[in-house]
């Protein structure tokens, strides 16, 4: 197992350092990002039990780097035949319900949802449309079907309005947000916003965590998220946004899309996408709290 394990970083230090040159200079800049990313793409948020690096070896070496390299014999890579020795095993499809449907956990829990942005600070505006309205649209129905599962919801806002008096600088208003939270002793706070990036071609739905922890909870939604909408999987990342550095519960900032985007816009403004959205996030948040 040890020879495994070694051969496995070597060969995961070599994958990385062929994955760090065409990845884009803005979602790039770390290993652990790359790291997060691989693990949010490829790897089953509902494992639970072990640690994504954990995840990551067992899924590179069973899937990927055994059948490759046909070492070891047997193990999990018996799917390999001889007229294909090289089977890069797909990403897992559908697997089953896997207790999103049991709403039952989610009884009792205090969840603050943060639509990011309002009044006067709209966030990202392009084609048609503005980040603040998106955001409120999905969290509006998160906030419902949370209720409807026994949450107890805060919201931050329910209208377009900013969190803390107009005026107030924007430390202040992330701050008011952030008091929120720790005076409701929340079990989990979810962050919701569009994206935006001076490159239109760019699109995709992504998950933040704060630097050393959440990654669970990121990994658990951004999984249900793209099989909820099918949103191209732009992966998860830590960061240090500020409602992630200074809340002290599990928390994560979900950016849906990128308004800069001409298609993605469009979606993200359909009542029918924003419901696939809340639902992604509200599965997510269920799959967190059943592992
Ligand atoms: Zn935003």
């Amino acid at each position: 197992m040890y020879n495994k394990k070694k051969l496995t970083i070597l060969l995961l230090l070599m994958l990385v350092i062929n994955i760090l040159g065409p990845v884009q200079v803005s979602h790039a800049a770390t290993i652990d990002n790359v790291i997060g990313t691989l693990a949010a793409s490829s790897v089953p948020s509902t494992d639970g039990g072990a640690n994504a690096f954990d995840k990551l070896f067992s899924l590179l070496f069973d899937k990927i780097l055994g059948p490759i390299l046909n070492i070891f014999g047997g193990g999990k890579a018996t799917t390999t035949s001889p007229n294909n020795p090289i089977k890069v095993t797909p990403l897992p499809s559908e697997e089953g319900s896997s207790g999103s449907t049991d709403s039952g956990v989610l009884r009792g829990k205090i969840i603050v949802v943060d639509p990011g942005h309002g009044g006067s600070n709209p966030g990202a505006v392009d084609n048609g449309t503005r980040e603040t309205d998106n955001n409120l649209a999905v969290s509006l129905k998160l906030r419902d079907k949370l209720v409807n599962a026994g949450a107890k919801v805060v919201m931050t806002r329910e209208t377009d309005r900013t969190v803390a008096p107009e005026g107030s600088s924007l430390g202040q208003e992330l701050a008011a947000r952030v008091d929120i939270a720790e005076a409701n002793n929340a079990d989990m706070f979810i962050s919701v916003h569009s994206n935006s990036n001076p490159d239109p071609s760019i699109y995709g739905a992504m998950t933040f965590f704060p630097d050393g922890k959440s990654s669970k909870l990121a990994l658990a939604v951004q999984d249900n998220i793209i099989r909820e909408t099918g949103a191209v999987d732009k992966g998860t990342s830590s960061a240090t946004f500020y409602v992630l550095r200074n809340t002290t519960m599990p928390s994560i900032l979900v950016e849906m899309g990128f308004v800069t985007n001409a298609d993605e816009a469009r979606k993200l403004q359909e009542d029918n996408y924003r419901n696939k959205m809340a639902q992604g996030i509200f599965n997510g948040a269920i799959n967190y709290f059943n592992n």
